[in-house]
């Protein structure tokens, strides 16, 4: 996980961390034992980096910044937690902990609205997605689905796909 302590590194996820308090790391809250909201953060990791690189490019900061604006609302931008960022099913999902009954519905509005966002963007690289990798679920660029190996289904075929895998690729082979 910790692939660059640098200093410049730690300098970096602080002053971020210090912007938005929600993405500093204590641990993996799923990893029973490791989180402790008392244990002082390393910044060796934050948040953020567990947002894959593409979505990363695509969002951030604009998506902390949306979600620091509903926190502030209830005044809740250093109480809130993620309890899991991650990709399922090719899009993001951003899963958090509770959280005042005010900005509940905003809060679920903005993470509904990057998965569905991410659907649109390159996991990979950032640029607008137009291919679907099956098998492991991805959304792609056409550059980054040369680089895979598996097949692709552009994304404007995909109704066309769903209605029938096996005879779509026997129209199409690729
Ligand atoms: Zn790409």
């Amino acid at each position: 996980m910790i692939e660059n302590n640098s200093i410049e590194k730690i300098e970096r996820n602080k002053a971020l961390c210090e912007k938005y308090p929600f993405l500093t790391w204590r641990g993996d809250p799923l990893y029973i034992g490791s989180y402790s909201r008392d244990r002082e953060p390393t910044y060796e990791f934050t948040w953020e980096d567990e947002v894959p690189e593409g979505w990363r490019k695509a969002f951030c900061p604009q998506m902390w910044d949306e979600l620091k604006a509903i926190l502030e609302k209830a005044d809740y931008v250093n109480e809130f937690e993620f309890v899991q960022i991650k990709e399922k099913f090719g899009t993001l999902r951003l899963y958090s902990g509770a959280c005042p009954e005010e900005i509940y519905k905003e809060l679920s509005d903005w993470e509904a609205k990057y998965d569905e966002l991410s659907t649109h963007v390159c996991i990979n690289c950032g640029k607008p997605a137009t291919q679907m990798t099956t098998g492991w679920i991805t959304y792609v660029c056409d550059d980054c689905a040369k680089e895979i190996s598996g097949r692709t289904v552009p994304i404007k075929d995909l109704d066309e796909y769903y209605k029938n895998p096996k005879k779509y690729w026997e129209e199409h082979q690729n």
